[in-house]
């Protein structure tokens, strides 16, 4: 497989499909936005979210207009929420394509309103979904007042209509988290403010895998939504491309989730050091013994951190080959001494299963001192996305 490419990543969309399908059975009653940005975790949007499409999603979630244009190029019919709100001029093309912003800013319902008196459009046509900040602290309107005044604004402008109410939430795998229950008293109390002044969205829209797999806070969320007319909508990412929760009490049943990205490349050429020969930037690796080592195409250019370097280790014939020596951009050493018959062509698998062993982006984060969110985002544009 993938025999034209030194390196590659496999994306296993029957994977995606399968999770996608679990997620939504866990889901029970709840709308699903499958969370898209960021290339889909850097699996890539443009096969992803076809494929999420088909599979049964009816929204996909993006950060900024630019990935929302990519995602309707292929994807003609979905609800694409652009969750970081427009910025100054983008309103038009969100309007346009029928892309669904997240406002929070007084200049977001400025910009959307300009345009839509600009192109006449009827009352309520444009449906946005108001962010409210209920403690997370980074993005949407912050405290009771300013909502009055965020809801009076969207009052003057017609054509906008509060089609959701979005929030979310910093310590969704927390069992029991003081945090979690400050910010559902908040949502609680905003949605009592945007009903009171007659506004019905339609959607409550909080929660990501971390709410979705382990089902903290969703019967409140949801019997909230369903006390103002709306439905629960939740917003998983990691878990859609294969990754369940960590952490998690021992008491919560996740869904079943097949890793979807696999990542692998080629040994290109075997040398054998002699004990006491260095090998890479700054001889950080030195042979304590006849040292056969193989080169691969990969390097911190294409997402491999190079604080893997003498840490990391990665699957050749099924069996474990550390990291030998400093990370370069573009080349990384293995020691496959242990390994008999090694040759020119063997695939390294750096994510990915082979034989009995696995290793993770959970692995690869730990070492690293991260969270597998970057570990499969940093994978970079230059690693070919081959669908399988
Ligand atoms: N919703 C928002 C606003 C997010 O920023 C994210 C991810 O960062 C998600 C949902 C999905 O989170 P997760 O990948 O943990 O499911």
């Amino acid at each position: 497989m993938s025999e034209g490419y030194s390196m590659w990543a496999e994306i296993a969309l029957s994977r995606l499909t399968a999770n996608f399908q679990s997620l939504n059975r866990a889901a029970g009653p709840d709308e699903v936005l499958a969370v898209a940005k960021a290339n889909a975790y850097g699996h890539g949007v443009l096969a992803c979210a076809p494929a999420l499409m088909a599979a049964g999603a009816r929204w996909l979630g993006v950060t900024s207009v630019e990935e929302a244009l990519a995602v309707r190029a292929v994807c003609p019919t979905a609800r694409v929420l652009v969750m970081a709100g427009p910025w100054r001029g983008e309103a038009a093309a969100m309007v346009e394509h029928g892309l669904t912003p997240s406002v929070w800013e007084p200049f977001h319902l400025e910009e959307l309103g300009r345009e839509a008196r600009r192109q006449g459009l009827a009352k309520g046509s444009v449906p946005v979904h108001l962010e409210v900040d209920t403690g997370m602290a980074r993005q949407g309107v912050r405290g009771l007042a300013a909502l009055g005044e965020r809801l009076a604004q969207l009052e003057s402008t017609p054509a906008l209509r509060i089609e959701g109410v979005m929030t979310h939430f910093s310590s969704p795998d927390e069992l029991d988290s003081p945090e979690t229950e400050l910010q559902l008293s908040v949502l609680a109390e905003a949605l009592k403010a945007i009903g009171a002044r007659g506004h019905r969205p339609e959607l409550v829209s909080a929660g990501n895998s971390a709410t979705l797999v382990s089902g903290l806070g969703v019967e409140r969320l949801r019997s909230l939504a369903h006390l103002h007319g709306a439905r629960l909508m939740l917003r998983p990412g990691l878990a859609l491309y294969g990754y369940p929760v960590r952490f998690m009490p021992e008491q919560v049943a996740q869904p079943e989730l097949l890793p979807v990205l696999s990542w692998k490349a080629r040994v290109l050429s075997l040398r054998t050091l002699e004990p006491g020969e260095p090998s890479g930037y700054n001889a950080t690796f030195r042979a304590a013994r006849p040292t056969r080592l193989a080169l691969l195409r990969v390097g911190y250019a294409d997402g491999l951190s190079r604080l893997l370097s003498n840490r990391g280790q990665v699957l050749v014939r099924g069996q474990r080959a550390p990291i030998a020596g400093r990370i370069s951009m573009d080349q990384t050493m293995v020691d496959v001494t242990e390994i008999p018959g090694v040759e020119i062509g063997d695939e390294a698998i750096l994510i990915g299963q082979q034989g009995e062993e696995r290793i993770t982006a959970y692995e690869l984060a730990d070492l690293s001192g991260t969270i597998p969110y970057e570990v499969l985002c940093g994978i970079s544009a230059r690693v070919p996305r081959v669908v399988v």
